[in-house]
């Protein structure tokens, strides 16, 4: 399942994250995830509860923030709303040469949590977390 070891790597850089912020506890993590990407947010979910088991980020709130897909003509210039990736055509002029503009993000976006003595300090965009080859946990 590659939403287990999505969530393993968020849960990975979330400690890392934590652990240069002084937190004590994790208690939110947001991510953006493109419409696009192989992520079914229902399944990272899922996989989420699993990977912050006996960590910092149990229990934590996984929030998720879905971008819708997006891409550019590069004939006409006219940027158009996409359902799938595989073949792009541009509805106004047919062109197949189209650039995907967005869609296909995974960020970490944010961490919640608690330092010893119950601060909140905010920790901002921490950066991606897509998996690299080889970052495959199975
Ligand atoms: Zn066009």
């Amino acid at each position: 399942m590659h939403e287990l070891s999505v969530a393993q790597r968020i849960v990975e850089i979330v400690e890392e994250q934590a652990a240069k912020s002084g937190l004590a506890r994790v208690t939110a993590i947001k991510v953006r995830i493109g419409k696009l990407s192989t992520i079914v947010p229902e399944a990272l979910n899922f996989c989420f509860g699993f990977a912050t088991e006996d960590t910092l980020a149990a229990g934590a709130e996984l929030v998720i923030e879905e971008v819708a897909a997006e891409a550019r003509c590069n004939s006409c210039g006219k940027t158009f709303p996409v359902t799938e990736a595989y073949f792009l055509l541009c509805p106004s002029c047919s062109s197949p040469d189209t650039t995907l503009l967005k869609g296909q993000e995974l960020d970490l976006m944010s961490i919640e949590g608690e330092t010893p003595d119950g601060e909140k300090p905010d920790d901002g965009r921490t950066g991606d977390v897509t998996p690299k080859p080889g970052d495959n946990v199975q």
